[in-house]
């Protein structure tokens, strides 16, 4: 075993990250490893990434009403969840929520709108004005969660001043098709390395305790790691009432470290940006998700829950002795 920890930390730090073999064995270890797992994984984030945490906002710009079926997702067709429908915000409302973003001392933030994809052309022309005005006015760095982008429009959006696209593979190829039925794992691959060959800065991760196996877990770390994405979003399932994973609550906060460990060791140079469900899943650990190898996280509100106040995330930061990353 002892050879185990020297290669995990060697693997990690000499920047390829380790393999599947090892990752799997870093998902199965007991609970009374956790500390000597958070050692290697401080060690190797402070190595690439230093002291500095990423704040990134969202705002839900268009809600609701999607054709797909995601298990997970209040949102999808699916869903009898009691959220807040509606079409795409003005773009004065996406403005307005991205200066809310700043103040809350976000560095990115990313406008999010349901669906599988965004064609409409008045609606990307909508969130590219936007888009300009935030990037030019406010010098955030600016990201689109809008589904599949054709490589065309997301050269329109690169050109108005976009950074990032966001898109999820959300869980392994081989349980893809338990969690959605009404479109193939593939139309999300091919997104990510379109907007990878676009020039985007591609942000693309998944969702835990949404029924995966650990196996799943290390099979979606290493997809990402072949299509070499830039960050990763990791989201804990928040099993919310009248979706069809409603009261699954099968994560425990050690579990949900180990998951960012593992991440920060499978991919020790990229971003990893902890997300949806950090609240309700991993409590009052929270803090520890920087020792697990998170270099970042949201703030404010997800989707289609309330995040807790952003002072209270701040002042985690500040706490810990660590900086969040100026503009
Ligand atoms: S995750 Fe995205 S594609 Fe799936 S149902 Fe929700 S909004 Fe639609």
């Amino acid at each position: 075993m002892e050879v185990f920890w020297e290669r995990i930390r060697q693997d990690a730090l000499s920047g390829r990250g380790i393999n599947a073999e090892d990752a799997l064995t870093v998902l199965r270890l007991p609970q009374v490893e956790i500390w000597r797992l958070l050692d290697v994984s401080e060690t190797v984030r402070r190595h690439f990434k230093g002291d500095q945490i990423r704040l990134c906002s969202i705002v839900n710009a268009k809600s609701g009403l999607c054709s797909e079926d995601c298990t997970f997702c209040s949102q999808s067709i699916r869903s009898k969840a009691l959220i807040k429908k509606y079409p795409l915000i003005e773009e004065e409302d996406i403005v307005m929520a991205a200066r809310d973003a700043k103040l809350r001392g976000a560095r990115e933030f990313s406008i999010v709108a349901s669906g599988l994809s965004m064609h409409n052309r008045r609606e990307l022309d909508r969130v590219g004005n936007a888009i300009a005005r935030i990037r030019t006015d406010m010098g955030l760095e600016t990201c689109v969660s809008l589904g599949a982008l054709s490589a065309e429009n997301i050269s329109y959006l690169l050109s108005r001043g976009l950074r990032s696209v966001h898109h999820n593979l959300e869980t392994s190829r081989r349980f893809f098709p338990s969690i959605c039925t009404t479109h193939d794992y593939e139309v999300d691959v091919r997104a990510v390395c379109e907007a990878k060959a676009a020039g985007a800065w591609v942000c693309c991760g998944g969702i835990f305790g949404i029924g995966e196996t650990v196996e799943d877990r290390v099979e979606l770390a290493m997809t990402l790691r072949e299509i070499d994405v830039d960050s990763i979003p990791i989201n804990f399932l928040n099993p919310i009432e009248g979706t069809p994973l409603q009261g699954k609550f099968d994560l425990t906060p050690f579990c949900c470290l180990k998951i960012i460990v593992m991440m920060r060791l499978c991919h020790p140079a990229r971003e990893i940006i902890v997300c949806g469900g950090r609240e309700v899943n991993l409590r009052d650990l929270q803090g520890l998700i920087f020792a697990a190898g998170a270099t970042g996280m949201m703030i404010g509100n997800y989707l289609t829950t309330p995040g807790r106040p952003a002072e209270d995330d701040l002042r985690m930061i500040e706490d810990l002795g660590l900086r969040v990353q100026p503009l």
